[in-house]
C-alpha cells in the first residue's frame, strides 16, 4: 500500500508538471553548446531553484561546486538506519539548441501543445530530476517513516563528461552520496512499446517494463585520410576525400556482431519466450544497438577551397561499446576494417573497462517490479542493457547497484538532443507516481 492517499496523487502530479516547467525554463546548456542566442546560465541556477523547494519544505541541502556556476545539489532525508541509503541521481545540464526547431516552439518555454510539453531537457532529463525532487518533498510532507536515507543529487556536466559533476562528487564528497542503490536516467528503463521498425506505429503493443542494469561506454575515434594535395584539375586516385569515403564504406559494410552478456541474454530470452520475437535478429537500428557495439560517424572535416585538393580529410566516429567489449580488440578491429594506404585512426576518448551489471536480485528491483505490476498488470518486468552512457557507470564502478529509468510511455520519439524535444504530459504524470511509489516501497 502506498503511504500517500489515492486522492492526493492528482495534486502531486500537477505540482510535478509545474516544477518541470520551472526547471525547463532555466537554460542550463552545457557551455560548449552555448550560443549568443542561447547562452548557458550554468547548473547552479537549477540547483538554487531546487534548493528553494527543499527549503520551503524544511529539507536542508548543499550546493557543492568545483566551478561556481556549475554546481551540484545534494540533500538527504535520514532514515532509521536499519537499511542502507538510496541515491536519487539526475543531471541538471542540457545539450544545446541545434537543428531545425519548429519556429512556433521555443526551446525553453515548456509550452504544452496537444498534450506534449516541449523544451530542451523535458525528456533528458529534468523530468526525472523533478520526480526525484517530488519524492523528497512527499516523504517530508507526509511524515513518511523510512528505514533508508534518501539522498537527492542533482549534478552538473553529464552531457560533457561529468568532470565537475558526479565524478567530482565521487572524488571529493563520496560520503555525501554513497548508497546501496541509485536511480538515474536510462533510456531503456520504463514501459516499452514494440521497438521493431517493421511494426507500424498503430500496431505497436506495450511489451515490457524495463529497468536498466548495465550500459555502454563511449570510445571516440577519428579516421584521417591523407592524400595527394594540390590543383584539382586531375582526378588523383589518392585524393584524401576518396580515401575517407572508401574507409567509411568499408565501416558500414562490416556491422559488429551480436554479443550477449547475462543481462542482454536474459532479456532476449524473455522476449522470445513471451512473444516469440527474436530481437537479436531484428535489423532495426535501435534494436541492434541493444546487442552490438554501435559505430556511428558524426562529424566530417575536409577541404578548404572548391578548386584545391585537400591534403587530408577526417571523420569522427562515436563508438558505443558493449560492457564486455575489450577496448584493445575493438581498436584492432576498427583499424583493420578501415585500414588502407594513407588512412590512420586516432582516439580522443578511450573508455575504462566495463563494470559488472547491477544485480537482477535486489530490493530495488523487487520494489520496481511490484509497482510496475500494480500499474501495468501482467507485462513482464525485464532488466535491460542501455544503448547510451550515463553517470550510472561511475556509480557502478564504486559498487553501487545503479539502475536506469525512463518512466515515460511514448510512441513518438522524444527527440532527446534533437529539435522539438518533448514528452507526453499524461505519461509523465503516470511516471511520477510509478517512480515515487517505487522509492517509497523500497525505503519504508
Ligand atoms: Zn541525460
Amino acid at each position: 500500500m502506498s503511504p500517500i492517499p489515492n486522492t492526493d496523487w492528482p495534486s502531486l502530479q500537477d505540482e510535478a508538471v509545474d516544477l518541470l516547467k520551472e526547471l525547463v525554463r532555466i537554460p542550463s546548456i552545457t557551455p560548449a553548446d552555448a550560443t549568443l542566442e542561447y547562452p548557458s546560465v550554468g547548473e547552479t541556477m537549477v540547483c538554487r531553484a531546487i534548493q528553494d523547494k527543499l527549503t520551503k519544505e524544511g529539507i536542508a541541502s548543499e550546493i557543492l561546486a568545483k566551478v561556481e556556476r556549475r554546481g551540484n545539489i545534494v540533500a538527504r532525508l535520514k532514515g532509521d538506519g536499519t537499511a542502507k541509503p538510496v541515491l536519487l541521481l539526475g543531471h541538471l545540464d542540457v545539450v544545446g539548441i541545434d537543428g531545425n526547431w519548429t519556429p512556433s516552439i521555443h526551446p525553453f518555454a515548456a509550452d504544452v501543445v496537444d498534450g506534449r510539453m516541449y523544451g530542451r531537457g523535458t525528456a533528458d532529463m529534468k523530468c526525472i530530476v523533478v520526480i526525484h525532487l517530488m519524492t523528497m518533498l512527499a516523504i517530508k510532507r507526509y511524515g513518511i517513516k523510512h528505514k533508508r536515507d534518501v539522498i537527492l543529487a542533482g549534478v552538473a556536466a553529464e552531457e560533457s563528461g561529468s568532470a565537475v559533476g558526479v565524478r567530482w562528487l565521487i572524488d571529493k564528497h563520496w560520503d555525501k552520496i554513497a548508497a546501496e542503490f541509485s536511480l538515474n536516467e536510462g533510456f531503456t528503463g520504463g514501459p516499452q512499446y514494440d521497438p521493431r521498425d517493421s511494426v507500424p506505429p498503430e500496431e505497436k503493443k506495450l511489451l515490457w517494463v524495463g529497468l536498466e542494469a548495465i550500459e555502454k561506454r563511449i570510445l571516440v575515434a577519428k579516421i584521417t585520410a591523407i592524400g595527394h594535395a594540390g590543383h584539382a584539375s586531375s582526378a588523383q586516385a589518392d585524393n584524401a576525400i576518396n580515401r575517407l569515403a572508401t574507409a567509411l564504406y568499408k565501416l558500414q559494410a562490416h556491422p559488429r556482431p551480436v554479443t550477449l552478456n547475462p543481462i542482454s541474454a536474459a532479456f532476449a530470452h524473455a522476449v522470445r519466450t513471451y512473444y516469440g520475437i527474436d530481437l537479436t535478429a531484428d535489423p532495426s537500428a535501435r534494436v541492434q544497438a541493444m546487442f552490438t557495439d554501435a559505430v556511428v560517424p558524426t562529424l566530417i572535416h575536409g577541404g578548404t577551397e572548391i578548386v584545391v585538393l585537400p591534403e587530408s580529410a577526417s571523420v569522427t566516429v562515436v563508438c558505443r561499446l558493449l560492457p564486455t567489449t575489450k577496448v584493445g580488440e575493438f581498436q584492432q578491429w576498427l583499424e583493420a576494417v578501415v585500414g588502407g594506404p594513407g588512412v590512420e585512426v586516432t582516439y580522443s576518448t578511450v573508455p575504462p573497462p566495463g563494470t559488472p551489471a547491477s544485480s537482477p536480485n535486489t530490493a530495488l528491483v523487487a520494489a520496481y517490479a511490484k509497482v510496475a505490476h500494480r500499474m501495468y498488470g501482467d507485462l513482464p518486468v525485464l532488466l535491460t542493457q542501455g544503448i547510451g552512457t550515463t553517470d550510472s557507470f561511475y556509480l557502478r564502478q564504486k559498487g553501487v547497484a545503479a539502475y536506469g529509468i525512463h518512466p515515460l510511455l511514448d510512441k513518438i520519439d522524444e527527440n532527446m538532443h534533437g529539435p522539438d524535444e518533448s514528452i507526453p504530459v499524461d505519461s509523465f504524470r503516470q511516471g511520477v507516481r510509478m517512480i515515487m511509489e517505487t522509492v517509497l516501497e523500497l525505503v519504508t
